[in-house]
């Protein structure tokens, strides 16, 4: 089941473990997670491997690599979290967009310094009162001359507030339009005045951070429209893809790590004088999980490949995502049965890994609308 890696494709995925259990290994994640600590140094370090130029074009400085070689990333860097494979794969959701409906002028200026890890992107598509119907979004972008003046409010932006963010911000450019036309794709530079950055509370995810932006009378210059003025839809949707694709990778490493760990235990820790592994009720569970993850994994390489070479991959990315998120929060579900006590408490792995996994089937799509996408595209009008 390596989907015919090239050898560079897997010394990649052996570095990336070693990477792990060396610089981020999930006991330290959860340290940084509790101590809501973004550790810059981790993205310095995956700009030196050359990480961070992997996906682009040799002629922009970049590797000449693509998304199969993001998945391997963000898979074996889901071992240690799911936010420290979101702190690698997140930037590259608006880097790729930027990649592809950028001006040459817009490549130069913020793909090298992505690619040397100092610039990162961090998305706004979701406002307060428009999640999984985002078309509804009204922050508002008029046009004044050289610039655009934004209002608004966006709501769970991840990753604004890390050192050197951009943030590529959805807005309203033509309220007269019907919904999904009317719609651009702007950066913004979070030291910009009228820009204020509030870090949401949550459960997890608390690396890269969860915040609500509000724009107040933000003045943006034109040259930071990215894609077509009005055609932020088809700007969104491009992005869509590559975000559920990488996510699902993401997923498939933490669901993976998560049973490894629930296994090391199973068959550490004796009960009635056997290893607890041995009971077929957990014996069960892990096969079915194992099982699980396998299919989950094949889900998420096949949307890959498939958006590697340029096919349509919009059905194959729902079902990665809603396969990979599902198998991840019932790998920690169970690994919590598995630890019982041992996992309860805060101090266990697995603890954190449960707190993390509650997010994957809500975060970038619910499960609900990744179901609705695969009905439509079996020809069922599912809202
Ligand atoms: C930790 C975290 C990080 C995030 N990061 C980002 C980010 O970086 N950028 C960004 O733009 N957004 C981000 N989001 C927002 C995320 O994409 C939304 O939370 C998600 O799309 C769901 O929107 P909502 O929370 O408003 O739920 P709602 O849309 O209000 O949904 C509530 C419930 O109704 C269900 N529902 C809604 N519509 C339908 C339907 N048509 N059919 C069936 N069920 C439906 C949903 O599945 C859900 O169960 C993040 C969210 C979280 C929690």
């Amino acid at each position: 089941m390596d989907f015919g890696l090239t050898d560079e494709q897997r010394l990649l995925r052996e570095t990336a473990r070693e990477f792990v259990t060396k610089v981020c290994p999930p006991e330290r994640a959860k340290a940084w997670d509790e101590a809501g600590t973004y550790p810059a140094e981790l993205f310095t370090a995956m700009a030196e491997l050359g990480w961070l130029s992997l996906p682009f074009p040799a002629a922009l400085g970049g590797d000449d690599g693509g998304i199969v070689e993001l998945c391997l990333l963000a898979e074996e860097l889901g071992r240690a979290s799911l936010d420290i494979a979101m702190c690698y794969a997140g930037t590259f959701i608006p880097g790729l967009t930027l990649l592809r409906w950028g001006s040459p002028a817009q490549h130069e200026r913020y793909l090298a310094d992505m690619m040397a890890g100092r610039t990162r992107f961090a998305v706004a598509m979701s406002e307060p009162d428009a999640g999984s119907d985002v078309a509804a979004l009204r922050t508002s972008a008029v046009d004044d001359g050289d610039h655009f003046v934004v209002n608004g409010q966006k709501a769970w932006c991840t990753g604004a507030s890390v050192p050197g963010a951009m943030i590529a911000i959805y807005v309203r450019t033509d309220p007269d339009a019907p919904r999904h036309r009317g719609l651009s794709l702007l950066l913004v530079d979070p030291a910009s005045p009228g820009v204020e950055i509030r870090r949401t509370p949550t459960l997890a995810r608390h690396i890269l951070g969860t915040n609500e932006v509000f724009l107040t009378d933000v003045h943006v210059p034109k040259e930071n429209l990215v894609g077509p003025l009005h055609g932020g839809w088809q700007v969104m949707l491009s992005g869509l893809d590559v975000e559920k694709i990488l996510m699902s990778a993401a997923y498939v490493g933490t669901a993976q790590a998560t049973l490894d760990e629930a296994l090391a235990y199973a068959r550490e820790r004796r009960a009635f004088g056997r290893p607890i592994g041995e009971f077929q009720s957990l014996a069960h569970a892990l096969a079915d999980l194992q099982t699980e993850i396998d299919a989950a994994r094949l889900l998420s390489y096949r949307a890959a490949c498939l958006l590697a070479v340029g096919e349509p991959c919009t059905r194959e990315g729902a079902m990665a995502k809603l396969k990979g998120s599902e198998t991840y929060v019932s790998a920690a579900r169970w690994g919590m049965q598995v630890l019982a006590g041992h996992g309860f408490s805060t101090e266990s792995v697995m603890s954190f890994r449960w707190r993390e996994s509650i997010v994957a089937t809500i975060s970038g799509g619910t499960s609900q609308i990744q179901r609705n996408a695969i009905a439509r595209s079996m020809g069922l009008r599912s809202y």
